[in-house]
């Protein structure tokens, strides 16, 4: 059931020049499901090449046929859903019915970015002079190199292929080891709707070794990553150091805060699906929970309640709500934010351990009273922990909000426009839901601030980032 991997470099699909190869595990069991081959520096050298090649000709393509092409590529998206999402549950442990989506909201993704290319509007300045003619035309910045991670395997790929493509960029894709097949089914779609071979690539390999080669490379114009603030960091110093435009979306530590006059009973249904969703290994999962205190208990015993019937399971069961984590670093990585929230005296009110000793699971859990000198309340969870605190006065709620040096979702619970206003003015934070869950759209802005990176996922600031603006004067010969 799970396919073969492949990199996809120059039109051809094929195994590393060196036959090295790295394991793919199934989250759910333990056991290895694959193998996907490690690119090497020749693998990467035929890609950068293929690249070049492939921006040549595909900048010539007009705006209007490149988005036929994306157009196809979104329909074959929507026709194998089905398969690529089992592929999807099967290396990153993820229930059915959320690989469905990620999946059929990749098609959405890559029509949105079809169509907004069309619109790459440049502009006419008004000439001082009789005769001359000031334009500003937008031209795509070139070969792309694009990082993604394995919590969304198809959706932060899908993203930085897309606008790449539809701006007429090409690039180079270095997706999940972790979570191949998904990613490869994707760029599959690119190829069978008629996107020429060279001008989208796709590696896998030590994510440092593939990065510290693309990213200093001169074919390289334009450098785009998910994943963890600590890694981002280094990314941008490197492609700061070479020049290079940059997208960076980063880890987040998204601050729920629950006001007095919210209707606790909506905030609990939409927030325990949120923040178990993909078992938290999200980067707009909401983290901290601060509720005010004439609401805390009643939000706290609903919330623990709704977390502790979550069934947790093999994503391929139809009941199963919430999967494993997708890789055996993120079990550790979980229990020690558990064991160091309680030993400093939060308290464990659901949850808290690893579920058997076969695959990845752990159970969807929730501290309260945790002390703001916790791990947990400092770095990015990614994982099935809530942690809930109360507050009395909505300046201190908005303090802890902004204390820490992320700034990527935030959301708010109030039935008060007024409050609503202050919140959304006040968060430092790229985005913030209030009273629903409203984040990620195609059309829509998607990205951070401060330690969360800079540049957007979404909307038509997506396509920008993928552009160079070119200042074109001339006058009468
Ligand atoms: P990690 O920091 O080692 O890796 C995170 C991602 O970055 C992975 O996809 C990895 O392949 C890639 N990566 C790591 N080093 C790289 C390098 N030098 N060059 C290019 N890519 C590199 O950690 P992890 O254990 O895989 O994940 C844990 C942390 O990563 C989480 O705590 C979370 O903060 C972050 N993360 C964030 C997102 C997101 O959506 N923003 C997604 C996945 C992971």
């Amino acid at each position: 059931m799970y396919p073969e991997i492949r990199l996809h470099i120059a039109g051809e699909w094929r195994g590393a020049r060196s036959g090295e190869t790295l394991p793919v595990m199934n989250p759910a069991t333990g056991e290895e499901i694959g193998r996907v081959p490690k690119a090497g520096q020749a693998d990467l050298d035929e890609a950068l090449a293929a690249a070049e090649r492939g921006f040549k000709t595909w900048k010539a393509v007009s705006a209007y046929d490149r988005a036929k092409v994306l157009r196809k590529a979104a329909a074959l998206m929507r026709e194998r859903v089905e398969e690529t999402a089992r592929i999807l549950t099967l290396e990153q442990g993820k229930p059915l019915a959320e690989a469905r989506m990620e999946a059929g909201a990749a098609a959405d993704v890559i029509e949105w970015f079809a169509e907004e290319a069309r619109r790459a509007y440049g502009r006419v300045i008004p000439a001082r002079a009789d005769g001359v003619m000031q334009l500003v035309i937008r031209e795509p910045v070139g070969p792309v190199a694009a990082f993604t991670p394995w919590n969304f395997p198809i959706n932060q790929a899908v993203r930085k292929v897309s606008a790449s493509l539809a701006t007429g960029c090409s690039v180079i894709l270095k997706g999940p080891e972790e979570t191949p097949a998904s990613c490869a089914a994707l760029i599959q779609c690119y190829l069978d709707a008629g996107v020429p071979g060279d001008v989208v690539g796709l590696v896998f390999g030590i994510p440092a070794e593939v990065s510290n080669y693309l990213i200093p490379h001169p074919v390289i114009r334009k450098v785009t990553f998910t994943g963890s603030t600590a890694i981002g960091k280094q990314l941008a110093g490197l492609a700061g150091l070479h020049m290079k435009r940059v997208t960076m979306e980063l880890g987040g530590h998204a601050p729920v805060i629950v006001f007095e006059d919210a209707d606790v009973d909506k905030a609990v249904t939409l927030l325990v699906g949120h923040k178990f969703r993909n078992a938290g290994q999200v980067c707009v999962s909401p983290t901290r929970f601060l509720v005010h205190d004439s609401v805390l208990d009643e939000f706290t015993d609903k919330f623990v309640a709704a977390a502790k019937t979550l069934k947790v399971g093999n994503g391929l069961d139809p009941e199963t709500k919430m999967g494993p984590l997708a890789h055996d670093r993120r079990v550790g990585a979980v229990e020690g934010f558990v064991q160091d929230a309680t030993a400093a005296g939060a308290e464990l009110r659901a949850g808290g351990s690893r579920i058997g000793n076969q695959g990845y699971f752990f159970e969807p859990t929730v501290i309260t009273n945790v002390p703001l000198s916790a791990r947990i309340m400092n770095e990015e969870p990614f994982g099935p922990i809530a942690s809930i605190n109360g507050f009395s006065d909505d300046d201190e709620a908005l303090s802890e909000a902004n204390r820490l040096p992320f700034g990527l979702a935030a959301y708010a619970y109030t039935r008060s426009t007024s409050r609503a206003e202050h919140v959304a003015s006040r968060v430092e934070s790229g985005m913030i839901s209030i009273n629903h869950l409203g984040l990620a759209l195609p059309e829509v802005p998607f990205g951070g601030i401060k330690d969360s990176g800079y540049g957007s996922e979404g909307g038509s600031e997506a396509i920008e980032a993928y552009l160079n603006s070119k200042f074109v004067t001339q006058s009468r010969s």
